[in-house]
């Protein structure tokens, strides 16, 4: 494993693409190849004028279309653009070092990640959870969330600053707390048997959590993000981004489960509050379970989550 001096994987964006969305804003979607694996991590942006460093430094011989077409142009590319560099219909230019070819941020055309905090989720990968409509974890529940709290200013059933359209999330490609989606499926069938999450992974001889955050922070690092309002109830996932110099964890967001404060919208399973339950109980997560005063009736009381 080839690390940096930072102690960082390598990262390189390779190309950069707008994605129009059913959600309302455009997103920028950033896909990123490292020294330690050969899986396709991305990089979810909200916002254009966060850029990723690698992808925008000037390469030998290359051409201003080759620079948009792996997307490595300011502003919005439109029929017949002919630079990348420079956007005259929105007044936007990117300059460079004569030297080195990297891009010179300028606050006029690039976002400054070190001015601002700004709002970010390292998501690991869950196909039950994201497309196969899973109730057995939150992860869809989390990353639809996390998009929503970027976009918006403000969210107003919880008060907390969303951000106002500026925001990445890191989307790794680590299945099942990194053990892939065939062991997964084993340790759900260990679940159906009477094991917990813990227990499962510990039964297929797998740690309970192999997951790793630095090629999160690596990717955020390449996009110009330093202090961060970190999406998150994991403890684990704070101590493996927060320390400085490079990346500030200035402020953790809780990801509270929607169905505790609602009970018509979220996931409602036997299987969810087994997870959660474990989550808090054997995996530290930082939430505190809602206190339920009459199980028999419809009344939840939450506990201050924070
Ligand atoms: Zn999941």
């Amino acid at each position: 494993m080839t690390r940096s001096s930072e102690g960082l994987p390598k990262v390189r964006c390779v190309a950069r693409a707008r994605i129009p969305t059913t959600q309302g804003p455009d997103i920028f979607l950033h896909l990123y190849a490292n020294n330690i694996d050969d899986k396709e991590h991305l990089a979810i942006v909200f916002g254009e004028d966060i850029r990723s460093r690698s992808l925008f430094q000037r390469r030998a011989g290359e051409t201003q279309r080759d620079r948009m077409i792996r997307g490595a142009y300011v502003g919005k590319l439109y029929p017949g653009r002919e630079v990348a560099d420079e956007d005259d219909r929105l007044g936007l230019k990117l300059e460079f070092d004569r030297e080195t070819g990297e891009l010179i941020a300028d606050s006029r055309s690039t976002w400054d990640g070190y001015d601002h905090d700004t709002l970010v989720r390292i998501h690991s990968e869950c196909y039950t959870g994201e497309t196969a409509w899973s109730a057995r974890c939150d992860c869809g529940e989390q990353f639809d969330r996390a998009g929503r709290l970027i976009a918006c200013e403000h969210e107003a059933s919880t008060g907390i600053v969303g951000g106002s359209g500026h925001g990445v999330i890191v989307y790794l490609r680590q299945e099942g707390r990194g053990i892939g989606l065939g062991e997964k499926l084993k340790a759900y069938n260990l679940q159906d048997l009477g094991a917990d999450t813990v227990q499962a992974n510990l039964l297929l001889e797998h740690p309970v959590d192999g997951r790793d955050f630095s090629l999160g922070k690596a990717i955020l690092i390449d996009l110009g993000i330093h202090n961060v309002r970190l999406l998150t109830n994991n403890p684990d996932k704070i101590a493996q981004i927060e320390q400085p110099p490079l990346i500030n964890c200035v402020e953790r967001v809780a990801m509270i489960p929607i169905h505790w404060s609602s009970e018509d919208a979220g996931i409602h399973s036997v299987e969810i509050e087994g997870y959660l339950t474990t989550k808090i109980e054997r995996m530290g997560h930082l939430l505190q379970k809602p206190l339920k005063l009459h199980s028999k009736t419809t009344t939840t009381t939450t506990l201050n989550p924070a």
